[in-house]
């Protein structure tokens, strides 16, 4: 009989993965092909509503109620089932589990007001609609998220926004129809109390995109695009929290986003070690098989060694978000941010090697993952953000004086 249990879930996940998704990838990049980047896919509509059926669903939200659809985990129940999302680019959506709508979702069940959460957070948590988040701009160093420009400006029972963002990664997609905006309320108070958090429906009058920026040349589902926000008004009651709070939320938001693409880049990385193996084992030069040779089973070695320490950092990241929470584990979640990206860099970069010019092309995932897995270490704070929060807090452990500036990550996907 089956049940929630985590592990009982996770061979259900893995059941479905091996009967469902790996025999439709084929199929799933077809129709990308034949409908275009930003189209609903029927395949996956067929899957989701599969996945549903069978409770596979939103497994993300701890704080999940009883009432929602889906089972709620914790970050280190979920662990072991996103490392299997991550093996195939998109398995998340399958089961409700993929960026950005994770992060948003979060932050709408923790600071909407009723009235919005019932028009936008039910209908993400049925799948039945998707989101974008909204932040980077072109014109500001928004590592730093004290430099965004766009205006969230107070009109009697309004909000009136106006500016530019850009890399507002799924606002393309057709069923893509609510924003979650940052910007500044009041540029006079103290830096981290000038922003605020907006949620914006995408088909207010004022919205209009354009450039749609290509990521190595892959163009990405739902896009990255460029957004103008000209006198876009909306109802007072879609500010999220307090004004001011846009900081404070940013941050809520950002630990459990980048676990999760730590625990599906374990899981892509695992995916680049099989298929390196695999590879190894059939390709035959001088005699003997890749897999005979020396240098070759020491970039196995390298990879299982590295795959699993990382493995163990993003579980112990887990564990301390799950009982000391998000803030406390800074330092941890700062760091395997830096170090899984970067260790499954160098697993997918041998796989490649392994596979010759093949591993270049379109014809293995290799290629598409190693794009996906550098924009890592960008979107959701560029790797030198992150180690500037790690040395900062490692710096303070020894003096205590020591200023911490809270840091001003950007909010990627999550
Ligand atoms: C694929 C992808 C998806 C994204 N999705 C989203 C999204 O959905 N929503 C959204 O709002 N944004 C998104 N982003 C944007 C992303 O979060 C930003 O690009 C990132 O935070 C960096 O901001 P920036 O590009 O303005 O770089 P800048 O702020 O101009 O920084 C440039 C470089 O400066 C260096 N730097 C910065 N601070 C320091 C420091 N303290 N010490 C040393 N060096 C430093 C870093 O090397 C950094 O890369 C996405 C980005 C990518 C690549």
């Amino acid at each position: 009989m089956s049940t929630n249990h985590p592990a009982d879930l996770r061979s259900r996940v893995l059941a479905f993965m091996n009967s469902y998704v790996y025999p439709n990838e084929e199929l799933f990049y077809e129709q990308f092909r034949t409908y275009g980047s930003n189209a609903y896919l029927p395949i996956l509509d067929e899957l989701k509503s599969r996945a549903k059926a069978q409770g596979l669903w939103n497994f993300f939200l701890p704080g999940l109620s009883g009432d929602d659809p889906g089972t709620p985990l914790s970050n280190l129940e979920y662990a072991p089932i996103s490392e299997e999302l991550g093996k195939v680019a998109f398995a998340p959506e399958v089961f409700n589990c993929s960026a950005p709508d994770t992060g948003n979702m979060e932050i709408l069940s923790r600071y909407a007001q009723d009235t919005i959460r019932l028009r936008w957070l039910l209908p993400l948590l049925e799948g039945e609609v998707r989101s974008a988040f909204s932040m980077t701009e072109p014109d500001a160093a928004s590592s730093d998220a004290t430099n965004i420009g766009l205006r969230i400006d107070r009109h009697g029972d309004t909000y009136v926004l106006n500016g530019r963002k850009w890399f507002t990664s799924n606002a393309l997609y057709e069923r893509c129809r609510v924003l979650i905006v940052m910007g500044k309320t009041d540029p006079l108070a103290p830096r981290h109390l000038q922003q605020s958090m907006i949620v914006v429906p995408k088909d207010t009058p004022g919205i209009s995109f354009e450039r749609d920026p290509k990521i190595f040349g892959y163009t990405e589902r739902g896009g990255h695009p460029e957004i103008v926000y000209k006198d876009v008004e909306v109802p007072a009651d879609h500010l999220l929290g307090d004004e001011g709070s846009g900081f404070a939320i940013a941050q809520a938001r950002l630990g459990p986003g980048r676990i999760h693409h730590c625990m599906r880049t374990i899981g892509l990385a695992e995916r680049a070690l099989g298929l390196l193996i695999e590879r190894a084992l059939t390709r035959v030069t001088f005699g003997t098989s890749l897999a005979h040779k020396g240098l070759v089973q020491d970039w196995i070695a390298e990879s299982r060694v590295e795959i699993d320490m990382a493995r163990s950092y993003v579980l112990r990241a887990a564990q301390l978000m799950d009982t000391v929470g998000s803030q406390e584990a800074a330092t941890e979640i700062a760091g395997i941010k830096v170090a899984v990206p970067r260790m499954a860099l160098a697993v997918i970069d041998r796989a490649i090697q392994v596979h010759g010019a093949a591993g270049l092309t379109q014809y293995t995932p290799l290629a598409e993952m190693y794009a996906q897995t550098r924009t890592l270490r960008l979107a959701d704070g560029p790797d030198e953000v992150h180690k500037m929060t790690i040395a900062r807090r490692e710096i303070r452990r020894h003096d205590s004086s020591f200023h911490i500036t809270p840091p001003m990550q950007q909010i990627g996907t999550p």
